[in-house]
């Protein structure tokens, strides 16, 4: 996910040209769909990357990340889990924002004492989970103060959300979303597993199935005692059928033949897959980066 922060321009309205950005991103893909139109902003202003739900990602995979990521430029990066009530990280990210501005030239906004900035970020990644988190830590209420439009500009739009006393900082309250860069079938696979595309346009069966590859792919077996199986399985129908059995998601079905009329019972595979894949996304079957 990426949070664009504006300073107010000397006329007070929200000057976009000269944003800081802070890019916040499931930490389970830390590096997949990211929009290459993104990343050449992001190569030319400070910017913040805030990786969220780290409370479903494998943390020795940190050091990994932060590397990769610093080749790429990336320097200021956060780790977040936005569900929890009070998360060290999500205390640290107006410092770190205010840090940054003050570490650089602020142009004609010198005199200017308050912040704004926007989330922007792939959908399903947490970015109203970030703005709420963000009210809570700083704020201590989960009533914000609203701030009203600009003059002449969408209201929706400008809706500005108080997050920080001091330094006086906002968000704007719609957040931004991004569509993200698919440049492959496993890319495209990890960001429908982690909830980024509708789940009915992939089909549930098949990010069933690669997150069953994935969890075989990284050791995280722990599917196999959570569903009753004797061992690892590379066979999603049989994984499948062991979930609805032992969650008792089955249905009757009829089959018309030649000598009448047959009912039977039969696993019903796509609430199987369903359960599975909110399953992986609960942080239930283990914590896991994909990337
Ligand atoms: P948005 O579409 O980017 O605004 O994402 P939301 O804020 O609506 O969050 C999408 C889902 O992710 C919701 O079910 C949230 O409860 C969940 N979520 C958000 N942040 C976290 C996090 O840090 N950890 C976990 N486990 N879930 C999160």
């Amino acid at each position: 996910m990426f949070c664009t922060f504006y300073h107010r321009g000397s006329k007070g309205n929200c000057n976009l040209y000269s944003k800081w950005i802070i890019f916040l991103k499931n930490k389970q893909i830390p590096l997949s769909g990211r929009n290459p139109l993104f990343q050449d902003t992001l190569n030319v202003r400070p910017h913040l990357l805030v990786l969220n739900k780290m409370d479903l990602a494998d943390l020795s995979s940190t050091q990994n990340i932060l590397k990769k990521l610093e080749k790429e430029g990336v320097r200021n990066v956060l780790f977040t889990d936005c569900l929890r009530q009070r998360d060290e990280n999500v205390k640290k990210l107006v410092p770190m924002v205010e840090e940054m501005i003050e570490t650089t030239d602020r142009f004609n906004r010198e005199e200017n004492r308050d912040y704004c900035l926007m989330v922007i970020g792939v959908p399903n990644v947490g970015k109203s989970s970030l703005i709420n988190s963000l009210r809570r830590t700083n704020l201590r209420k989960g009533r914000a103060s609203r701030v009203g439009g600009e003059p002449g500009i969408t209201k929706a739009v400008l809706t500005k959300i108080q997050v920080s006393e001091r330094p006086l900082m906002y968000l704007l309250d719609t957040p931004g979303v991004l569509p993200p860069r698919i440049e492959s079938v496993e890319t495209g696979m990890k960001l429908a597993l982690c909830g980024t595309i509708l789940d009915h346009l992939v089909g549930e069966d098949v990010i069933a199935d690669y997150l069953l590859f994935s969890l075989n792919r990284l050791g995280k077996f722990g599917y196999v005692e959570k569903y009753d199986l004797q061992e690892p399985s590379d066979d999603i129908q049989h994984v499948l059928k062991r979930i609805a059995v032992k969650l008792r998601k089955t249905q009757r079905v009829k089959a018309i033949t030649g000598v009448g009329n047959i009912t039977g019972t039969i696993p019903n595979y796509t609430a199987a897959a369903y359960h599975f894949i909110r399953a992986f996304r609960k942080g239930e079957l283990g914590q896991v980066v994909l990337d």
